[in-house]
C-alpha cells in the first residue's frame, strides 16, 4: 500500500485567498541573495524515461546551486504523471505552507503535471534564477469517527475521497449544514475538490469546476431510486462554509479511497467533508489557464486564446 499521512487534528491555519502569489521563499532569495538557496526535492514515477528525467533536473538544479532536499523542499517536483503528483503531494501533505509543487508530464499533457519533457531546460532556468509565484487551489477535507470513543482520522484530499463497500451496497444518511437532506443506498459516493473534479468526478457525471472556486463536488456512484429509496440523482456542490456529513446506516466495512490510497475502516459513526482550511500551493513560472488544460485534455489540442 502507498503513504498515506494521516494528519493531527492541529495545523497551522494557512493563507485564504486563492490568488497567484509570491511564495515566501522568494522573499527571502531576493532579500539574503544566493547564501539561502531553494531546496528542492524530486519524485519520479519510476519508469526509465521519468527516472532519466528526474536525473536530468536534479543534476542540473544542483550545478544551479539549489539544494537538494527530500525532507524538506520548498519545492517537491514531481516526474510522471498526475498520479505521480498526487503521491508527491501526499509525500508533503503535512507542510503545505511550505512546500510548493511542479509537475513535468512523461506521458500526455495532465491537470498538475503540466510541464512536458521538451521545456524541461526553460523548466530548469526558471527554477534556478527567478522567484516563481504561486497559485493555490482549494483541498478537501475528510474527517472518519468511529462508533468506540477512539480519535477520529483526518484527511487531505487533493481530487476526491471516494467511499465504497465490497459488502454490498453502502446506505448512509446524509445531512447537509447539519440538516437531514437524503438518505442515499448505492456503489458509492465521491466528494471531489474543484482540481479534482476532471478525474474520478467527472466520469460518474460530476461537472467541472474552476480551482479557484472554493467548493467540494459530491457525486452519487449507482444511486438506488424506486418508489423506497430516493435521491437527489445529481451531483451536488457545496460552498466553503456547509459541512457534508455521512451517517452509516449497515454495519459495512467501508473502503476509502483518497486520491490514490485505499484505506479500510470498519464501525464507522460518521464522516465529515468540507473545504480544507489548507491549499496546496503550485509553483507557477507562466500562465497556463485551467479551460486550455480542460479543452487539451477532453476536446482536442487547437485551443485559441
Ligand atoms: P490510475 O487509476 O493509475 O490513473 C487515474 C487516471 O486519472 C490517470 O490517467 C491520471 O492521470 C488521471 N488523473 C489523476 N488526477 C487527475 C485530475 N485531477 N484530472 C484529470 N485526470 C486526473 O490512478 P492514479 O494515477 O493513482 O490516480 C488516482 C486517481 O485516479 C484518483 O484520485 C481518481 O481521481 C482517479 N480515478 C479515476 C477513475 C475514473 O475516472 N473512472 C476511477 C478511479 C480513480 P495521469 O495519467 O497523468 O497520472
Amino acid at each position: 500500500m502507498r503513504k498515506c499521512q494521516r494528519l493531527s487534528t492541529k495545523f497551522k491555519r494557512p493563507r485564504k485567498s486563492s490568488t497567484v502569489k509570491k511564495s515566501k521563499k522568494d522573499k527571502r532569495r531576493n532579500h539574503r541573495g544566493v547564501d539561502k538557496q531553494m531546496k528542492f526535492s524530486i519524485l519520479s514515477k519510476g519508469d526509465k524515461k521519468s527516472n532519466e528525467i528526474r536525473t536530468k533536473i536534479k543534476s542540473y538544479l544542483t550545478e544551479f546551486k539549489l539544494e537538494y532536499d527530500e525532507e524538506e523542499p520548498d519545492l517537491a517536483i514531481s516526474v510522471g504523471g498526475d498520479g505521480t503528483l498526487l503521491e508527491a503531494f501526499h509525500t508533503y501533505v503535512h507542510r503545505l505552507d511550505q512546500t510548493a509543487f511542479i509537475g513535468v508530464h512523461t506521458g500526455h499533457l495532465g491537470f498538475y503535471a503540466d510541464w512536458m519533457p521538451e521545456e524541461l531546460e526553460k523548466l530548469i532556468i526558471e527554477i534556478a534564477r527567478t522567484p516563481f509565484q504561486v497559485v493555490e487551489y482549494p483541498l478537501l477535507e475528510v474527517i472518519i469517527r468511529p462508533k468506540s470513543g477512539e480519535e477520529e482520522d483526518r484527511y487531505l484530499a487533493l481530487n476526491e475521497c471516494a467511499i465504497k463497500t465490497s459488502e454490498g451496497s453502502v446506505v448512509f444518511d446524509i445531512d447537509i449544514k447539519g440538516d437531514h437532506f437524503e438518505t442515499f443506498r448505492g456503489d458509492g459516493l465521491c466528494i471531489s475538490t474543484p482540481s479534482g473534479s476532471t478525474a474520478y468526478n467527472k466520469a460518474l457525471g460530476g461537472a467541472i469546476l474552476h480551482p479557484s472556486l472554493e467548493a467540494i463536488q459530491i457525486a452519487e456512484m449507482a444511486s438506488i431510486n424506486n418508489r423506497v429509496f430516493r435521491t437527489i440523482g445529481s451531483p451536488l456542490i457545496l460552498p466553503g462554509h456547509h459541512t457534508c456529513l455521512l451517517k452509516p446506516l449497515n454495519e459495512r466495512s467501508f473502503l476509502f479511497t483518497i486520491d490514490h490510497i485505499t484505506r479500510t475502516y470498519k464501525d464507522v459513526k460518521s464522516i465529515q467533508f468540507r473545504v480544507a482550511k489548507e491549499k496546496v500551493r503550485f509553483a507557477r513560472f507562466r500562465p497556463f489557464p485551467f479551460w486550455k488544460r480542460v479543452h487539451d485534455s477532453f476536446v482536442s489540442d487547437d485551443y485559441s486564446s
